[in-house]
């Protein structure tokens, strides 16, 4: 699969001309998880399709996620049932496609009495009859000696049990990367760092695309028969390229998380959390660190690095603190910050938190669909539908979906190669970032040089960013944010892509600046 899958978009010219060659079936905009789900279903249909992102690929909300493929308990608390239907049951199809990206992790609530654990047990037993749970991922019940024993740090006074039950986690910029890969490998025309700045219509639709790229000024016109848009937070200003007049449909909600060595709080399983305003935040094991999330407030822009303010820490630290007596995290125990964006659909009378996460598709008045609302979680099923829709109004004569059977790249059962050169460590993190290509990754050489290798020439990297952020995640998961990766890393990616010392000066110093700017109101 790899080798179609390539995404070689720093040849800037060839991808202007293979955009304007043709007039496609559909042009999807956004290379988030929303978007790239529809590109690769409907390139597996046999749509000719044309993807164009802003920026990277998933560098808006779909690398910002808690990263958990859930059927969302919560959401049946709400009454939410179609979500949780949804979400539960593509978690089974997620973790069939990509097994490498779909880690199952045991999920901990504590409880306090033998009517909350009833009332638990009661919901869970209807969210595994509504996801069709299999036995072997049906609820446990923990006495608290065997919860004292699995969670040496959690609190326990005062627990009556603990019920425990399986999601799953996953690398959600790797995720959206493997999709988009794969609607490649199928034939669509996938361009990164190409913003679409003018929509208009006359039989076909035109669409004017323009390079965010340093150094670069390409600008192409893509003529497509239908076009889906599919830009996250940044749906209403596409909606308004078509009518200037369309009043915004979404309602902007930032999440925050916090990264904090494992040394400094260790889990084994997420462990999920009850704040004092009655929400629920998760401690989630990530190798030597532990990762805690998230917040849910209205925010006005749809920024690509929203802030993070030392009160949103704090709100995680102090339930934190409250559940592990001992562990008293405090700013100085932070390696990293992640911030973003939910696009949902609704208004900011309320809480943020009571907005419902299913998706919505509205028509504008050139007749462009556009989709937000939904969950990273429930993406595949949302794409079957929107490109059902999609091929009814085209009037064509499509292949069926077959996106629930497909292996992703990297989700392909193989024979690993003898891997001996890899370290403990690398073998563990490759496994889980490339699945079955880890052999490809494995010629190209044995650490960093060979993901940077890797990313450039089949990942479509063209930043530094792109690397350390969305490929790599060391921004997050590496000592000191994986400042001291962006040396070598630039280096690699310089020869790669012919750039000047200053342009490599350049992409380390705005890599620093994202870091510093996280951290900024932290104290
Ligand atoms: C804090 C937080 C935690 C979350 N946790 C979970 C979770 O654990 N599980 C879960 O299932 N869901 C979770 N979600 C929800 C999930 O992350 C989102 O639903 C999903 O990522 C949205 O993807 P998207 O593709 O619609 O948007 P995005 O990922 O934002 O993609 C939109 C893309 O459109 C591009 N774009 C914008 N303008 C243009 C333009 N003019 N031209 C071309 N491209 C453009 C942007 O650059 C961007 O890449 C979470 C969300 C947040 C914020």
């Amino acid at each position: 699969m790899s080798r179609n899958s390539a995404l070689n978009c720093a040849d800037r010219t060839e991808l202007k001309q293979t955009l304007e060659a043709t007039c496609f079936d559909l042009a999807v905009i956004g290379g988030g998880i929303t978007g790239a789900g529809i590109a690769r279903d409907a390139a597996l249909r046999g749509l000719k399709v044309a993807l164009l992102e802003a920026q990277d690929f998933a560098s808006g909300t779909s690398s910002r996620s808690s990263k958990m493929i859930h059927g969302g308990l919560r959401y049946l608390v709400q009454g939410d049932i179609p979500v949780v239907k949804e979400s539960a049951s593509e978690r089974a199809i997620l973790h069939s496609i990509a097994p490498h990206l779909a880690t199952k992790s045991p999920y901990i609530l504590t409880t306090r009495s033998r009517v909350e654990s009833m009332f638990l047990r009661i919901a869970l037993k209807v969210y595994e009859f509504l996801g069709k749970v299999g036995k072997e991922d049906k609820h446990q019940v923990w006495s608290v000696a065997k919860l004292k024993a699995q969670e040496p740090s959690l609190a326990t006074e005062g627990a009556h049990n603990a019920i425990v039950y399986p999601e799953f986690l996953t690398d959600d910029a790797r995720l959206t990367l493997a999709t988009i890969r794969s609607a490649k490998a199928e034939g669509a025309v996938v361009g990164n760092y190409l913003a679409v700045t003018e929509v208009s219509r006359d039989g076909d639709f035109s669409l004017t695309a323009e390079s965010r790229l340093p150094e670069d000024d390409t600008k192409a016109t893509i003529k497509a028969k239908l076009v889906i848009n599919a830009a996250g937070p940044w749906v209403d200003q596409l909606c308004q390229l078509e009518n200037p007049a369309q009043a915004p449909r979404l309602a902007l909600s930032r999440g925050i998380h916090v990264v904090v060595a494992a040394h400094r709080l260790k889990v084994n399983n997420t462990v999920v959390m009850s704040t004092r305003d009655k929400r629920k935040i998760f401690a989630v094991p990530a190798g030597d660190y532990t990762y805690l999330g998230t917040t849910d407030e209205f925010y006005p822009d749809s920024d690509y690095w929203p802030d993070v303010y030392a009160k949103d820490i704090d709100y995680l630290f102090n339930t934190t603190n409250r559940y592990f007596p001992n562990t008293h995290l405090s700013a100085e125990d932070v390696v990293s910050v992640w911030s973003g964006v939910r696009p949902l659909v609704g208004s900011t009378e309320g809480k943020a938190n009571e907005i419902s996460r299913k998706d919505e598709v509205w028509e504008g008045p050139m007749g462009m669909l556009s989709i937000a609302g939904g969950k990273l979680s429930a993406y595949r099923a949302m794409a079957e539908r929107i490109v059902d829709r999609a091929i009814d109004i085209l009037n064509i004569e499509a292949k069926p979906c077959t996106t629930a059977t497909l292996p992703l790249p990297g989700g392909e059962s193989i024979l690993y190669a003898d891997l001996t050169k890899l370290d403990e460590i690398t073998l563990t993190r490759w496994r889980r970032m490339y699945g079955s290509e880890i052999n490809e990754v494995y010629t190209m050489g044995t650490g960093l040089e060979a993901e940077v290798r890797y990313a450039v020439l089949v990942e479509g990297a063209l930043r530094l960013e792109d690397y350390w952020a969305r490929r790599s995640s060391r921004a997050w998961f590496d000592d000191r944010g994986g400042i001291d990766s962006l040396e070598p890393a630039s280096r690699v990616m310089a020869e790669l892509l012919n750039w000047s010392d200053d342009r490599r000066k350049h992409e380390v110093t705005h890599c620093l600046e994202i870091d510093k700017a996280s951290r900024q109101h932290i104290h």
